[in-house]
Formats: structure tokens, sequence, C-alpha cells
């Protein structure tokens, strides 16, 4: 009973297989995990892994199938299924023999259509897409027959002989279940079951020229494989009587059963392979394992280890409500991990030139400093050299400290970490006023940091050679999206991109740690857990996690002040791209058009100061923003897309090379915040008006992104969506009144974007009552 025991209490799905094992329902458990190769694995997959590979571990002979689930041939590619199986291992599970793909269970399941064509239970119907949606009835109505309900089974059989051999052009008619055309779910009213599709699948080839549906190849491809529990997220709980009947009506031994769980999501991160897809394709980032993506590949390339991702997974837990899980508890968990592992070594990512004025000009003093605080129980230390030279970081210095300012300033001494007590006596300034070095005594009789008699010094501080030290690059990221739900608030979740998650930082390195192999993880002590990138040939380190909660800290942050010039040369065109916010405030203070334009933007218009800085770069921004302003005189809006949609696009400062002016750009922005068109088709004619130049209004007409106004096209798609919906409807009805948003976005994914938001929103009113 140990097994049994085991499993109770830690969650309801364990619960159900003790249940099952005990009364002697199954004798173990096959779970499987059944990824569509369309994209890369997430965050969100990790659970579900967790979850099936997890099960199946805990139970004595368990095991877990992968299965690509490869029905919808267009789609679909090989690079995927490998990057899904190299991170299911690198999470640390195995499938053994069973890799499995939907496709092959082709054969099976197209004998299981003909056996329900042979019992009466399946019909071919010519019906269009739209004359059954037309058919299908809604919540409080029954749908009505398909005038091809009745036909005889030979006539089914010898339709669908003909569909599989080709005779039939795609959508010409398709196979349907023949349930219940009154059946309160919607689900059960006679659904798809093979739809055909002239299409060359990764897999099978030509072989086929229909496809199953997810709904019938799903459940009865579970019971081929001899699936005992088929767990799935909350959006399938109305699947599961139609799994059922299926599984119900074919010739089967093996009774598969289907469990709901919650889906995972996080703050701040998009989980949802198509929409991920649309940042890798329009370059929002740089590839699937860009390491501020919610891919597993992502994450690993990010720093993150497959025991942190696996301990967070089993923080989450496993429940039947979805929740929103904080990004900090991510962090809190990586940190933990990351905390024993990963050995503390000194680096400066913003670096300020400290020279000790009484430091002989070669002398090199070795320090040993250890690998480890003191409540880790590891050992060992690495020599740091001292030199006369050295960078500390440019915010633990301030000419005129701010109150509770506890590092170093003119007059004020602080201790070195492992190093001397030093005071700052001096402050060398640049032609514009920039701080350039810093001069400092130091107290020959700390060495170690400790001071002879004993005096306080008012902090410590970080340091690194800078004679001794070794350039690299540092990646720090931030939140993906600034907003906790990206696209809550417009539905466009592009809407809510941070155009500040990268930061490129030429940073500067103690030597030991410049030494370590690529693929290592270490603490840039007071700063954060960094990665050595595997993946590039330059020094580059990744931030992890910083070790403070960089987003409540960013918020409360002091001014930055100007930048020295930079330690090495930038020559990446990226770095160019991202300046940094530092150097943008230094061009800013030295400028006065650029700087007048800050204080309008920030004081008059009450922008968002991150918005600002961008948009004050530089003249040719200023004046695209006017210009735009002109058109369109919402500061808010134009300055939302112009960060967020316009800039990041561009490469380099390319504003002026565009063949469309401000006042164009003003115009589409007015399009978009009239409501007269949604935010997804701005950014499309925005694209057109990029690569080819041209009006807005013109650009829209062309290429017929007019939206969907007609109410009754509109009242249609939204008893349809209502339809597929009933349970929110239903919750809707019962008082919650923020599904409406819900519905809004059903509508827009139903018509590819097209529909008039305003007058969508104003029918879903209307409809849900
Ligand atoms: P996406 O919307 O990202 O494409 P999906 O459900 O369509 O997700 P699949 O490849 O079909 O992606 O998912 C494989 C398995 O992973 C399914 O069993 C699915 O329920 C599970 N899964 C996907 N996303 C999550 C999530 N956020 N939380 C928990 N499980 C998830
Ligand atoms: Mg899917």
């Amino acid at each position: 009973m140990g097994t049994i025991d085991e499993l109770r209490g830690r969650d309801f799905i364990r619960e159900i297989v003790a249940n099952d094992l005990e009364q002697g329902r199954h004798k173990t458990v096959v779970m499987r995990f059944p990824p569509e190769p369309n994209g890369y694995l997430h965050i969100g997959h990790a659970k579900a892994i967790c979850v099936d590979f997890g099960i199946a571990a805990d139970v004595p002979g368990g095991r877990c199938h992968l299965r690509m689930d490869d029905t919808n041939p267009t789609v679909e590619k090989v690079e995927y299924v490998q990057s899904i199986q190299t991170d299911i291992r690198w999470l640390g599970f195995e499938w053994g023999d069973h890799m499995h793909y939907a496709s092959d269970h082709f054969g099976q399941l197209y004998a299981w259509a003909e056996e329900l064509v042979g019992k009466g239970l399946a019909y071919v119907c010519h019906q269009n897409e739209e004359e059954m949606r037309a058919t299908r009835g809604t919540v409080l109505e029954d749908g009505s027959h398909s005038p091809d309900r009745d036909r005889t089974p030979a006539e089914n059989l010898d339709l669908l002989r003909r569909m599989k051999a080709g005779e039939f052009s795609d959508g010409h008619c398709t196979l349907r279940a023949k349930i219940d055309m009154a059946s309160p779910n919607m689900k059960m009213r006679d659904p798809p079951m093979y739809r055909i599709r002239h299409a060359h699948h990764h897999r099978t080839g030509d072989d086929w020229c229909i496809y199953p549906i997810y709904d019938f190849a799903h459940g009865l491809s579970d019971a081929n494989e001899g699936i005992t529990h088929s767990i799935c997220t909350l959006e399938f709980e109305n699947n599961r009587e139609l799994y059922d009947w299926y599984v119900a009506h074919v010739t089967t031994t093996c009774v598969p059963r289907q469990y709901e769980m919650a889906r995972l999501n996080i703050t701040h991160v998009m989980l949802s392979k198509r929409k991920l897809i649309q940042l890798v394709t329009d370059g929002h980032v740089n590839g699937w394992d860009d390491p501020r993506m919610p891919t597993l590949s992502g994450l690993r390339r990010r720093g993150v280890t497959a025991t942190a991702i696996r301990a967070f997974c089993e923080r989450v837990g496993v429940a039947k409500t979805n929740s929103l899980v904080e990004m900090a508890l991510f962090e809190h968990t990586v940190r933990d991990e990351l905390n024993t592992e990963a050995p503390r070594v000194m680096a400066v990512v913003d670096p300020l030139k400290v020279v000790l004025t009484g430091w002989p000009v070669d002398k090199v003093d070795t320090l040993e400093a250890s690998l480890w605080p003191h409540d880790v129980p590891k050992e060992g230390t690495r020599p740091v050299p001292f030199t006369r030279e050295l960078f500390i970081e440019r915010s633990d210095f301030m000419e005129v400290p701010a109150k509770g300012f506890r590092r170093l300033s003119p007059g004020v001494e602080v201790r070195l970490r492992y190093g001397y007590l030093v005071t700052c006596t001096d402050v060398v300034k640049g032609p514009d006023g920039e701080i350039v070095e810093i001069h400092c005594t130091h107290d020959p009789d700390s060495r170690g940091g400790k001071a002879p008699d004993g005096r306080k010094v008012k902090g410590t501080i970080h340091w690194v050679s800078a004679t001794e030290g070794v350039p690299a690059r540092a990646h720090i990221y931030d939140h993906l999206f600034t907003a906790e739900e990206p696209g809550k608030r417009t539905g466009d979740p592009l809407d809510d991109l941070n155009p500040d998650s990268l930061d490129i930082r030429e940073a500067i390195l103690e030597p030991w740690a410049a030494a370590q192999p690529p693929g290592s993880r270490l603490q840039f002590e007071r700063l954060g857990y960094f990665f050595r990138d595997p993946e590039v040939e330059e020094l580059r380190f990744n931030l992890t996690v910083a070790l403070k909660d960089k987003w409540a800290r960013k918020k409360a942050a002091p001014v930055v002040e100007a930048p020295a010039a930079p330690v090495t040369a930038p020559d990446d065109k990226r770095r160019r791209k991202r300046a940094r916010g530092a150097q943008r405030d230094a061009a800013r203070a030295a400028n006065p058009v650029l700087a007048g334009a800050y204080a309008r933007l920030v004081g008059e218009l009450g922008l968002p100061e991150t918005e600002v800085r961008v948009i004050t770069d530089n003249e040719a921004r200023v004046a695209f923003f006017e210009a735009a302003l002109g058109a369109h005189p919402d500061p808010h809006a134009v300055a939302k897309w112009m960060v967020n949609r316009l800039i990041g696009k561009l490469s380099g400062d390319q504003l002026a090379a565009l063949s469309f002016d401000g006042g164009a750009f003003g115009r589409l922005v007015a399009l978009v915040s009239g409501g007269e068109i949604p935010g997804s088709i701005g950014g499309r004619v925005l694209e057109e008006m990029v690569t080819s130049g041209g009006e807005p209004a013109e650009i829209i007409e062309r290429l017929g992104l007019k939206p969907v106004s007609d109410e009754g096209e509109l009242r249609t798609i939204i008893q349809g969506v209502m339809d597929d919906h009933a349970d929110a409807v239903a919750r809707y009805r019962a008082g919650n009144q923020g599904l409406r948003g819900f519905f809004v976005g059903q509508v827009m994914q139903k018509t590819g974007g097209k529909a008039d938001p305003r007058v969508a929103a104003k029918l879903i009113g209307e409809l849900l009552g």
C-alpha cells in the first residue's frame, strides 16, 4: 500500500489514481503528454509534463507516452518535434519506447470511423461551415438536422470512401458523428470527425487527404495506446462527454478517462504558442530561445535550471480552478535553487572608474575571496586582483548623496569588498559636466576590508580591477510585458510589450569569473544570478534573476547619473539600437531641444517617463512625435504606438528614412484609438506603411482590412461564440461581468481581428443580456 498512500493527499489527480489502484480498476498507470508540434514548449507545458510524467514515475510500472498531436498537417514542423523532445528530456523525463504520433493511429481511427458509419452513428454531410453553424442552434434553442443526416449507412460508407480516395475538394463535405442536435452540450450536436484537406503531412506524406478532428482523434488515440488517465486543461471540460461517447461506441478494450486541471498562468507572461509564434516571426524577440521568452529553451538559455522549473510546478500544484501565479514566485524559486549552486563573484555592469591616488602604479595585490557566503555549506576561494585603477558601479557613487544613500560620495569612506577601505577625495568631470572618474585614497592597513581601529564605514560596495578585469557583455532582462496580464487592456498583448526588456551592458568581470566555461552559473554579488551564454562566441552573461525584486526597485529607483564613456567600444548593432537609458539621459541633458521636449512631454502632457525617454532619444523622434500629435492630439495613444509599435520595429535610427511622416502615423493612431480599426489591424497597416509607405486609410481599403461592422454578420458570429462557451455565458449571466472582454476577444479571433470592436462590444452586451 506504500505507493497508494504516497499518492494520497498531494493533488486531486493523484487521489483519483490512488482510488483506481486501490479498487483494482487499473494495475498501473499509462499517462500521455500530447503536444501539438506547432511551436516550442513553454512553462505551461512544463506543468502538464510534470503532472503526466510525474504521476507515471510515482506508480510502479507506470509509464508516460509522448504523443505528437499531428492531426493538422499545415502548421506542424519537424523542428518543433525535435525541440519538444529536447525540452522534455532536459526537464528530466523520459518516454522510452513510447514516442507516438497521432498520425500513427490514422489507420485505426479510420477503421473506427467506418465502424461508426456502419452502426448508423456517423454520416457524410454536405453542409458548409456556415450552414453548419446556422443549424447548430444555440444554448437556448435546439439545432436542426442536416438534410444529409438520414442517409443510409451504405450511402455514407460509399461517400466516406470517396472522401478518402480524394474524389472531393477541400471543404466539399465532412464526416459527422450522429449524436443529438438538441443536446444541451453544444459539443454533442453532431460534431465533425473528418474534414477534407489535400495537404502534405510531415509523416504520412500524401497518404491521406482527410484528417481527423481533434475531439475524434484525441480520445481514440488514447484508447488505442492503452492510456488510463488522460489529463488536459479546463477548457476541455465540455469535450469530455464527447470523448466518452467516441470511446463507448467503437470496439476497444481500453476505456481511458479524461480529467481536467487548471492551466498555468503567470503574471507578465503570455503562454500561448500561437501568440508566441507571432513574437518570433515579427521580430519582437530573437527567436524561440530568446531568454525573455517563457519557452523552456528560452528559460534554459537564461540559466534557469530544470530542477527549478520542476520545483516551481510542484509549488504551484494541481488545481481545478484557474488562477494567475505571481512571476515573483517563479523568481523566488529560481533564486532558492541558485543560492547553493552559483559561486559568488564580482562584476560591474555600469562601470565608473576609480583611481586610488596613493596606490603604486604597477602594484597588484592578489586577495583571496570566498566563493560562497557563510550560510551555504560549500568551500572554496578565488584570487581577486586589486590594483590602482578599479571600476565600481556608477549607481554606487553620488556626488550629492541623497538621504539614506550608504555608498560612496566625496569625503565618505566605504569598504571595497574583500579589499581596502577607500575615501573619495575628487571627482573628475568631462566637458559636458559628466563624471569621468573619481579619485580616492585608501587605508593601507585595511587589507581584507577591516579597519585597524575598528571604525565603521558607510557601506560595502563591489568592484573590479580596471587593468586585470575582463570586459564582457551582460544582457540584463526585464519582463517582456509590462502588464500583469498582457493584452487584457486592449485585446492585443503587443500593446503591453516592454520596450526596455533587454538592456545590453558593457560589463567588466574579475578574471576568475571570466575564466568559467560556457554554461556556468554565477552570482554577480549585489546584482543577480548570471549564466554564461553557451550559444554565442562572445563572453556574454545573461541575467537569470536579479537578487532583489527588480520590478519593485525600478519603480522607486533614483534618477541615474550620466554615464562615462563605455568600457569597450560598442560594435554591436543591437547595442546601438537599444542604447541604454543612462546614455539617453546624458545625450538629452546635453541637448536643449531634447531636454525641452522631455520636460514638456513629462510635465505638460503627463506621459510616463519610460516612454518619454525613448521618444526624446534624438531630435528626429521628437519631430516625428510632434507631427503625429498634430494629426491626432492624444499624446498617450501616440506615445504608446510610437514606442511599442514603431521604434521597436526599426533598426538603428531609420525614422528619417521612412516613406511616411509623423502626420500619417498620427492618422493611423487616430483610427485605432477612435475605435475604427482594432489594434491588430492597426499593426498590419503600420507594417505596410513601414515597408511601402502610404496613407493608412488607403492601405486599409487596398488590403481589404475594413472591419466587419455589419450587425447581422456580427450577430451570427457572436451567437456562435456564445454557443461554444455556454459555461462562460452562464457565468456572465450569473454576474461575472468581467467575462465581457473574453467574448470580445473570441469574436476578434473568429474574424481574424477584423470585427469592429465597438460594434462587437455593443452587440455582445445586448446578446448576453
Ligand atoms: P498553446 O495554447 O500554448 O498552444 P496548447 O494547449 O494548444 O497550448 P498543446 O501542444 O496542445 O498546446 O498542449 C499540450 C499539453 O500541454 C496539453 O495537454 C495542454 O493541456 C497542456 N498545456 C498547454 N498549456 C498549458 C498551460 N498553460 N498550463 C497547463 N497545461 C498546459
Ligand atoms: Mg493545442
